[in-house]
């Protein structure tokens, strides 16, 4: 007989971030965002941010070997449904995800949604231009999802900076280099004269277009872009395919804006929850 649904143990997520010290973004926000959809996150440090409100004090990578120590401490009890990479903070932190998200595999089927993090909404630079190189060649050929900013695609395309008509191309370039799936995020992109919504692009194996909502104002969006990576994960692991994954991601990114609040000087955090 099958357990009641009720005591079914919910999917295991992992997030592969950067710690944030001020708890709004990085780890700390994708463990609010997995809770808010119900699955078991994990997490492994792959760096460490001394940061608050204002401004990211320092940031240092963890030592390849400690991150391996996690993965393989997670891989032998919580083998992952899916994982959201974030802040890796060395090239070799992704040589090691690169190999653990492949030894994964040969097991069981494995989401990978990808946050491109290079630099923090407090406008610290978060990652070297070597990791640049890595991120194309060994992360998004392996990607389900890849979910950059319009600052974090323009960088991964080597370009200055990606005006709205260019976003649907820079999708499917993006595609090209082998992401099954990419979602351009435009919370970050204030046009002048502005419609007053947040408009996200997206180009997956179901869909392909604008998934617009109107843009919440608020000072506290620090973790926005982790929650919807985060949340798109979490929704993979529930089956979900990638499209309405992102559709669910950016509902739950924009009710997490709404719930924003002031915490410190700076940029408070968003809050992840119904
Ligand atoms: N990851 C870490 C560890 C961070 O500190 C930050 C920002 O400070 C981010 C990711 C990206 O944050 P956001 O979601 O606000 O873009």
């Amino acid at each position: 007989m099958s357990a009641p649904a009720s005591s079914m143990p919910p999917p295991v997520v992992w997030s592969i971030a950067g710690s944030d010290s001020g708890g709004g973004a990085g780890l700390q926000a994708d463990l609010k965002a997995f809770e808010a959809f119900g699955v078991h996150g994990c997490t492994a440090v792959a760096a460490i941010t001394a940061q608050h409100s204002l401004r990211v004090c320092r940031s240092e990578p963890v030592a390849p070997d400690l991150l391996e120590a996690q993965l393989a401490a997670l891989a032998e009890d919580l083998p992952p449904v899916a994982i959201k990479l974030g802040m890796l903070g060395s090239v070799d932190n992704v040589h090691c995800v690169a190999r653990w998200v492949d030894r994964l595999r040969r097991e069981r089927p494995l989401a990978l949604v990808i946050d491109p993090v290079w630099r923090a909404t407090t406008g610290a630079a978060l990652a070297a231009s070597a990791l640049r190189e890595a991120c194309l060649d060994e992360l998004l050929p392996r990607a389900t999802i890849v979910t950059p900013n319009r600052a974090e695609a323009a960088w991964l395309l080597g370009m200055e900076r990606l005006e709205a008509h260019e976003v649907p191309e820079a999708a499917r370039e993006l595609r090209a280099a082998g992401a099954r799936a990419v979602a351009i995020t435009g919370g970050d992109a204030r046009e002048p004269g502005g419609d007053g919504l947040a408009a996200d692009w997206i180009d997956t194996p179901q869909a392909q277009g604008w998934l617009t909502l109107p843009r919440v104002d608020t000072p506290h969006h620090h973790g926005t872009g982790c929650v919807f990576a985060s949340s798109a994960a979490a929704a993979l692991a529930l089956g979900h395919c990638e499209a309405d994954a992102l559709v669910l991601a950016k509902l739950a990114t924009t009710q997490a804006l709404r719930r924003g609040y002031a915490a410190g000087r700076g940029a408070g955090p968003v809050r992840p929850g119904a």
